[in-house]
Protein backbone atom coordinates (compact mmCIF):
# COMPACT_ATOMS: atom_id res chain seq x y z
CA UNK A 1 0.00 0.00 0.00
CA UNK A 2 0.97 3.54 -0.65
CA UNK A 3 0.80 5.75 2.24
CA UNK A 4 -2.00 8.04 3.57
CA UNK A 5 -0.26 10.81 1.67
CA UNK A 6 -0.92 9.16 -1.95
CA UNK A 7 -4.31 8.45 -0.84
CA UNK A 8 -5.24 11.48 0.22
CA UNK A 9 -3.80 13.60 -2.63
CA UNK A 10 -5.35 11.34 -5.06
CA UNK A 11 -8.63 11.20 -3.40
CA UNK A 12 -8.77 15.43 -3.04
CA UNK A 13 -8.69 15.19 -7.62
CA UNK A 14 -11.68 13.32 -7.01
CA UNK A 15 -14.14 14.73 -4.81
CA UNK A 16 -17.62 16.74 -5.24
CA UNK A 17 -16.97 20.26 -5.36
CA UNK A 18 -16.95 21.99 -1.54
CA UNK A 19 -20.36 23.43 -0.10
CA UNK A 20 -20.33 26.90 0.14
CA UNK A 21 -20.34 28.15 3.71
CA UNK A 22 -18.99 24.76 4.75
CA UNK A 23 -15.22 24.82 6.75
CA UNK A 24 -12.65 23.54 4.16
CA UNK A 25 -11.00 21.22 7.26
CA UNK A 26 -14.31 19.53 7.76
CA UNK A 27 -14.46 18.81 3.73
CA UNK A 28 -11.41 17.64 3.27
CA UNK A 29 -11.16 15.51 6.51
CA UNK A 30 -14.37 13.93 5.04
CA UNK A 31 -12.71 13.08 1.97
CA UNK A 32 -9.25 11.94 2.66
CA UNK A 33 -10.99 9.73 5.65
CA UNK A 34 -13.19 8.17 2.84
CA UNK A 35 -9.49 7.84 1.02
CA UNK A 36 -8.16 6.25 3.75
CA UNK A 37 -10.90 4.51 5.11
CA UNK A 38 -10.03 0.78 4.06
CA UNK A 39 -6.78 0.86 5.86
CA UNK A 40 -8.51 0.69 9.10
CA UNK A 41 -7.93 -2.86 9.22
CA UNK A 42 -4.54 -1.93 10.42
CA UNK A 43 -6.14 -1.05 13.27
CA UNK A 44 -7.10 -4.49 14.85
CA UNK A 45 -3.38 -5.16 14.22
CA UNK A 46 -1.80 -2.73 15.84
CA UNK A 47 -3.76 -3.23 19.03
CA UNK A 48 -2.44 -6.56 19.16
CA UNK A 49 1.08 -5.38 18.10
CA UNK A 50 1.07 -7.07 14.40
CA UNK A 51 -0.08 -4.15 12.11
CA UNK A 52 -0.17 -6.53 9.11
CA UNK A 53 -2.54 -9.10 10.04
CA UNK A 54 -5.64 -8.21 8.93
CA UNK A 55 -4.62 -5.81 6.36
CA UNK A 56 -5.78 -6.55 3.05
CA UNK A 57 -8.70 -8.07 4.21
CA UNK A 58 -12.24 -7.22 3.15
CA UNK A 59 -12.21 -3.82 3.37
CA UNK A 60 -10.17 -3.96 0.09
CA UNK A 61 -12.81 -5.59 -2.22
CA UNK A 62 -14.82 -4.44 -4.70
CA UNK A 63 -18.29 -4.68 -2.40
CA UNK A 64 -16.80 -3.08 0.73
CA UNK A 65 -15.70 0.08 -1.72
CA UNK A 66 -19.08 0.25 -3.03
CA UNK A 67 -20.60 0.09 0.05
CA UNK A 68 -18.62 2.58 1.54
CA UNK A 69 -19.49 4.79 -1.45
CA UNK A 70 -23.44 4.26 -0.63
CA UNK A 71 -22.77 4.90 2.73
CA UNK A 72 -21.25 8.26 2.53
CA UNK A 73 -23.55 8.87 -0.07
CA UNK A 74 -26.73 9.01 2.06
CA UNK A 75 -24.20 10.60 4.91
CA UNK A 76 -23.23 13.45 3.09
CA UNK A 77 -26.26 15.74 3.26
CA UNK A 78 -26.05 15.02 7.53
CA UNK A 79 -22.43 16.22 7.20
CA UNK A 80 -23.04 19.45 5.11
CA UNK A 81 -26.43 20.88 5.96
CA UNK A 82 -28.42 18.98 3.52
CA UNK A 83 -26.05 19.82 0.51
CA UNK A 84 -26.52 17.08 -2.00
CA UNK A 85 -23.71 15.85 -4.73
CA UNK A 86 -23.21 13.92 -7.59
CA UNK A 87 -22.43 10.31 -6.30
CA UNK A 88 -19.41 9.52 -8.55
CA UNK A 89 -17.44 10.94 -6.15
CA UNK A 90 -18.35 8.25 -3.89
CA UNK A 91 -17.32 6.02 -5.87
CA UNK A 92 -14.10 7.11 -7.42
CA UNK A 93 -12.23 7.79 -3.95
CA UNK A 94 -12.90 4.67 -2.56
CA UNK A 95 -11.81 2.85 -6.43
CA UNK A 96 -8.78 5.40 -6.15
CA UNK A 97 -7.82 3.39 -2.89
CA UNK A 98 -8.60 0.03 -4.45
CA UNK A 99 -6.57 0.98 -7.41
CA UNK A 100 -3.30 2.99 -6.20
CA UNK A 101 -2.55 -0.53 -3.63
CA UNK A 102 -2.75 -2.89 -6.58
CA UNK A 103 0.12 -0.63 -8.32
CA UNK A 104 2.11 -0.75 -5.13
CA UNK A 105 4.86 -3.24 -4.73
CA UNK A 106 3.80 -5.74 -2.16
CA UNK A 107 5.95 -7.58 0.02
CA UNK A 108 3.33 -9.06 2.76
CA UNK A 109 1.37 -11.89 2.34
CA UNK A 110 -1.40 -12.38 0.69
CA UNK A 111 -0.18 -10.73 -2.48
CA UNK A 112 -2.64 -7.83 -3.41
CA UNK A 113 -6.20 -7.08 -2.51
CA UNK A 114 -9.35 -9.89 -2.43
CA UNK A 115 -11.21 -7.54 -4.52
CA UNK A 116 -13.83 -10.27 -5.78
CA UNK A 117 -14.83 -10.94 -1.89
CA UNK A 118 -16.79 -12.96 -0.75
CA UNK A 119 -17.69 -14.51 -3.79
CA UNK A 120 -13.29 -15.06 -4.65
CA UNK A 121 -10.92 -15.17 -2.00
CA UNK A 122 -8.11 -14.79 -4.50
CA UNK A 123 -6.25 -11.92 -4.65
CA UNK A 124 -5.16 -9.50 -7.18
CA UNK A 125 -2.89 -7.25 -8.60
CA UNK A 126 -1.25 -5.43 -11.46
CA UNK A 127 1.64 -7.40 -13.28
CA UNK A 128 4.36 -4.40 -12.27
CA UNK A 129 4.02 -1.79 -9.47
CA UNK A 130 5.08 2.12 -9.47
CA UNK A 131 4.53 2.77 -5.79
CA UNK A 132 7.45 1.14 -2.99
CA UNK A 133 5.94 -0.30 -0.30
CA UNK A 134 5.49 1.38 3.26
CA UNK A 135 7.62 -0.84 5.90
CA UNK A 136 5.14 -1.28 8.34
CA UNK A 137 5.91 -1.82 11.80
CA UNK A 138 5.19 -0.79 15.60
CA UNK A 139 8.97 0.44 16.49
CA UNK A 140 10.70 4.37 15.62
CA UNK A 141 12.85 3.07 13.41
CA UNK A 142 10.43 1.23 10.97
CA UNK A 143 8.43 3.47 10.50
CA UNK A 144 10.77 6.23 9.88
CA UNK A 145 13.50 4.54 8.12
CA UNK A 146 15.17 5.47 4.46
CA UNK A 147 13.01 3.17 2.50
CA UNK A 148 9.78 4.87 3.69
CA UNK A 149 10.81 8.13 3.02
CA UNK A 150 12.13 7.39 0.06
CA UNK A 151 8.82 5.24 -0.85
CA UNK A 152 6.80 8.65 0.29
CA UNK A 153 8.72 10.82 -2.00
CA UNK A 154 8.39 8.54 -4.95
CA UNK A 155 4.34 8.92 -3.70
CA UNK A 156 4.44 12.58 -3.95
CA UNK A 157 6.12 12.71 -7.20
CA UNK A 158 3.76 10.52 -8.77
CA UNK A 159 0.81 12.04 -7.20
CA UNK A 160 1.13 15.72 -6.52
CA UNK A 161 1.26 16.55 -10.33
CA UNK A 162 -2.19 15.22 -10.66
CA UNK A 163 -3.44 16.62 -7.59
CA UNK A 164 -2.06 19.81 -8.87
CA UNK A 165 -3.68 19.32 -12.46
CA UNK A 166 -7.23 18.82 -10.69
CA UNK A 167 -6.52 21.99 -8.05
CA UNK A 168 -6.57 23.87 -11.54
CA UNK A 169 -9.49 23.21 -12.94
CA UNK A 170 -12.04 25.62 -13.34
CA UNK A 171 -14.37 24.14 -10.96
CA UNK A 172 -11.79 23.26 -8.24
CA UNK A 173 -10.90 20.35 -7.64
CA UNK A 174 -13.86 18.39 -9.08
CA UNK A 175 -11.43 16.87 -12.00
CA UNK A 176 -13.88 14.10 -13.21
CA UNK A 177 -17.01 15.97 -13.38
CA UNK A 178 -16.50 18.18 -16.89
CA UNK A 179 -15.29 15.26 -18.72
CA UNK A 180 -18.27 13.05 -17.27
CA UNK A 181 -20.60 16.12 -18.75
CA UNK A 182 -18.79 16.29 -21.92
CA UNK A 183 -18.94 11.98 -22.73
CA UNK A 184 -22.68 12.51 -21.97
CA UNK A 185 -22.96 15.85 -23.84
CA UNK A 186 -21.25 14.08 -27.25
CA UNK A 187 -23.25 10.78 -26.17
CA UNK A 188 -26.83 12.95 -26.69
CA UNK A 189 -25.37 14.59 -29.70
CA UNK A 190 -24.32 11.19 -31.28
CA UNK A 191 -27.73 9.83 -30.41
CA UNK A 192 -29.23 12.70 -31.86
CA UNK A 193 -27.61 12.30 -35.08
CA UNK A 194 -28.31 8.36 -35.31
CA UNK A 195 -32.46 9.91 -34.97
CA UNK A 196 -32.19 12.23 -37.78
CA UNK A 197 -30.23 9.78 -40.04
ZN1 LIG B 1 -5.12 0.00 1.35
Amino acid sequence: MPSPVAHSLVSMALVAPKPEKEPWVKWVGFWVVMGNFADLDFIPGILIGAPSRFHHGLSHSLLFAVSLAVVAYLLYPAFFKGHRAACWPFLAVPFSHLFLDMMTRDTVAPYGLPLFWPFSHHTVRFPFWVFLNMNRGTRFHILFSWHNLAALCLEVVLTFPFFAWAMSRRDGLNLLKPAWRKVVRDARRWIRKKGTV
